[in-house]
Order: structure tokens, then sequence, then C-alpha cells
């Protein structure tokens, strides 16, 4: 339904959300784990969270998306989930031959109090994890935290279940990167690739959601991490960790399981971001910049420069994920326009201050709210409105009603492609996001133009 009904006035809510910027925490682990090579995600709880989980991530990014369930019935959901785990973790393995189950919890099973570190214990007594076969878990309760935290739990459970230290630190670097799309994960590879560092990333889900056409179908696609790296990511000479939400918890675990020093950054979103993720990889790795980075760098503030009376003075309101949206505010800061409302539906009090912190000069009121919902921004918006909308695609109800341009951004992107194979991280992300702020704006210029001031030039 259309939000034209939504009141101007704003009321004080404690117990309803009204559309949620936010999914729910197995969605976010299900990602995490289809970027392991040879691993089946596996939900834990009913038939109905696992569908709704594997068609939000295959609507997304167009691609299929497989994993297992546990299949909870009444039965289960009164006396415990072991008995459906054991026999999907023997049924597994002997149908789809996954070198990793990674187990997800649901609402559910997290209810009944399922202990799964026993239940794979008990499965491997029973000799139903075959010989160099795995299986990880994490627990991804959903009325707590997002897809965010689900991600994150399952990122540290990889760190849990394989990093081991060796004895002595490799010439090598440990990549976290957050959760973002395919194409941002091999941007962040490329990058670390033109600086000559050598480097695990995980998770990986590039080539795993954004693979090419073949005309062959692989249950387990050419990409993800491997389990061997993900061993061998416990004696790295360090770990930069993307986003602080969806990767500190795992680089803080490397850490302190395998004593790997972390550094843990912001999404390399927008001009400083990235030069801080580059600075940092040169620092620890000891290296130089080449050239080539420094021409892309130049490209991305050539179009800062250039068009920067187009985006002065632009009002933006975003929803989307904490670690995005920090890094995406700068941005906009950084080039002049005014971030002035600001969602995400993630909880969390650091996510407001560092929002404050970094609209402070801001020459505009700045509404910004964790744990909130579409609704309020909508709200927000009516008191006060912008010139473009910034996130995902729910968003586009509120850009209909209130006839404002939309970027897509973040997740879900549920009406169009391009998400998973064109990235916004990186100086050539920037780029893109601009191009996509500029097309945004410049079409509704364009659109409502007077005849006689209808440029062909801008
Ligand atoms: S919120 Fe809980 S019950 Fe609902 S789909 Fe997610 S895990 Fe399942």
């Amino acid at each position: 339904m259309l939000l034209r009904h939504t009141p101007k006035e704003i009321t004080e809510r404690t117990a309803l959300n009204i559309n949620p910027a936010k999914t729910c925490q197995p969605i976010g682990a299900m990602y995490a784990a289809l970027g392991i090579h040879n691993c089946l995600p596996h939900s834990h709880g009913s038939q109905g969270c696992y569908a709704y989980h594997r068609s939000a991530l295959t609507r997304h990014f167009k691609e299929p998306v497989m994993a297992g369930t546990s299949a909870f019935t009444e039965g289960a959901s009164v006396f415990g989930g072991q008995a459906n785990l054991l026999q999907a973790i023997n049924n597994i393995f002997t149908i789809y031959e996954p070198e990793v189950i990674a187990v997800h919890t649901t609402c559910l099973s997290e209810t009944i109090g399922d202990d799964i570190p026993q239940i794979i214990a008990k499965a491997r007594d029973e000799g139903k994890i075959p010989p160099g076969r795995y299986v990880i878990h994490a627990n991804t309760p959903s009325y707590v935290g997002s897809h965010v935290t689900g991600f994150a739990n399952m990122v540290k459970g990889m760190v849990d279940y394989f990093a081991t230290a060796n004895g002595h630190k490799e010439n090598r670097i440990n990549l976290i990167p957050g959760y973002v799309e395919p194409s941002d994960m091999e941007e962040i590879k490329r990058l670390a690739g033109e600086l000559g560092v050598s480097t695990i990333m995980f998770p990986d889900t590039s080539n795993v959601l954004n693979g090419p056409q073949t005309g062959k179908y692989h249950m387990y696609p050419t990409g993800g991490v491997t389990v061997a790296d993900l061993i061998l990511a416990g004696s790295s000479q360090g770990t930069v960790a993307l986003g602080p939400l969806a990767s500190g918890p795992a680089a803080r675990a490397l850490d302190t399981k395998c004593k790997v020093p972390c550094e843990i950054l912001n999404l390399p979103i927008g001009l400083m971001a990235t030069d801080t993720f580059i600075d940092t990889l040169r620092r620890i790795a000891g290296v130089t910049v080449p050239d080539s980075l420094n021409i892309e760098r130049g490209r991305l503030l050539d179009v800062i420069t250039d068009m920067h009376q187009y985006f002065f003075g632009r009002k933006v309101a975003l929803a989307g994920d904490p670690d995005q949206l920090i890094s995406l505010t700068e941005f906009l800061v950084s080039i002049d326009m005014w971030p002035i409302h600001i969602v995400t539906g993630t909880p969390g009090k650091k996510f407001e201050a560092r929002i404050k912190e970094i609209t402070k000069d801001v020459p505009h009121p700045v509404n910004v709210k964790a744990a909130g919902d579409m609704f309020l921004l909508h709200q927000w918006i009516k008191n006060d409105p912008v010139d473009l909308l910034m996130g995902n695609t729910y968003m586009k109800y509120i850009a209909r009603d209130e006839d404002i341009p939309l970027v897509r951004f973040g997740f879900p992107i549920l009406d169009r492609v391009g998400h998973s194979y064109f990235p916004t991280v990186g100086y050539r992300g920037g780029l893109r996001l601009l191009e996509k702020i500029l097309d945004a704006l410049l079409d509704r210029q364009d659109r409502d133009a007077l005849e006689e001031s209808f440029e062909l030039v801008m």
C-alpha cells in the first residue's frame, strides 16, 4: 500500500515499528555463509523463515540461493530441534556434498534454546560429519539486531571455527569486507591487488552471487573463500576490517584467538574513507601507492569539483545500514550536500552519535535515528522536504508519494540490477555513486524545467 496517508504530525512510538529499515538476522548470516567456497547455509528453524530468507537474497541478487532447513514442525517446536538438525546434517552431507554446512538459528530455535555446538558435537560423535567436512554455526535470534548483526555473527563464526595460528606470521593481510555487494568485495580485492598486497578476504561472495551465465548450473559456484584460507587467516600479519558493525566482531575475535592485530575502518565509500583504506593497507604492508590508484582518485576528485554546483546545498534523506550510512553521510557532507534525515533500523546509540559528529557543520537541522523506521523518515520528509532520497527499494513508496527522486543504495534492491556488478566502494565506486546522484538530480531538473530554461548542456 502506498504511504499517502502517513500523517505529518509525529507521535512518539515505543512499541510499534512501521515499515522497518532492516531485515532479520538470518538473512545476513545466510549471505555471509555463501561467501565460503563449497558451503551450504542451513537455517535451523521452520520452513517459513528459510523460504523468506532465501527469497530475499534471490530477489536482491537475481541468482538462485541454495540453503538447507531443519524444517521444524509442531514436535520440534515443543521438544527442540536436535533430531531435525542431526538428520539434516546427515542428509546434506550425503546428498549435496558440501565441504561446510553453516548453521544459523532463527527466532524459534533460539526461543526453544537449542544448543547448536552440542548438537554439532553429537553429529560428529555419531559419524554424521565425514572426515574433512565441517559444520559451523552462528546464533542469530532475530528479535535482536538485524541482517547486519547476523552477518557479523556468521563471519565471527568463521574465525571461531577455522582460524588457526601456525606459530609465525605470514606476509599477508586479512580483509573483512563488511556487508557489501559481491561487486564491492571484488573491488576491495582489486584495490589491494593494485597495491601489491597479498590478502585473504572473508567472506567473499564475488563469483558466487554475481557469476557469469555459463549454461551450466553449479550448486557451489567458483567463488568464495576456501576453508584452507580461513585456517591460514590465523597466521596473517594483520587484519583490515571494513565496517565496525559487520566486521568488527570477527576482527577482534581473530586478534584474541590468534593474536592477529586488527584495524577496524569505515567502509571505503567516498573519497576520504577510500583514502583511509588505501593508506592503512599501504602502512601495514609497507608498500607504496601506485600511479594507477592516484589516477583513479584524481578522476573522482575531478568530478566532485566539476559538478560541485549541482551537489551544493541539496538536501538528502537516507535509510539503510549503519556501516554504509556512516560512510555515505561523510561522503555527501564532503561534497557539500546536506543529509538531513537519516534512519537505520539496526539498533545502536553509537550510530546516532557518529552521524551527529559527521553532520555537525551542515547548516541545517539534522534528524537521525537508530532502530527507527521508514514511517518516521517519511514524516520527517513531510515536515522538511528533501531533494533526493537514497536507500533500498522500499524507499520507492516515499519517492512516489512525495515525488522525490530516489537513488537505490543498500539492501535490499529488488527492482533494479547493477548493484551486484558495479561497486560503490573505492574511487571507482565513488564515481558511480556521483553518476547516479547527478542522473537523478538532473533528470528531475530537466523534467521540471520551463521551456525557456530547458538546457542542452549542463
Ligand atoms: S524474524 Fe524470526 S521468525 Fe521472522 S523470518 Fe526472521 S528468523 Fe524467522
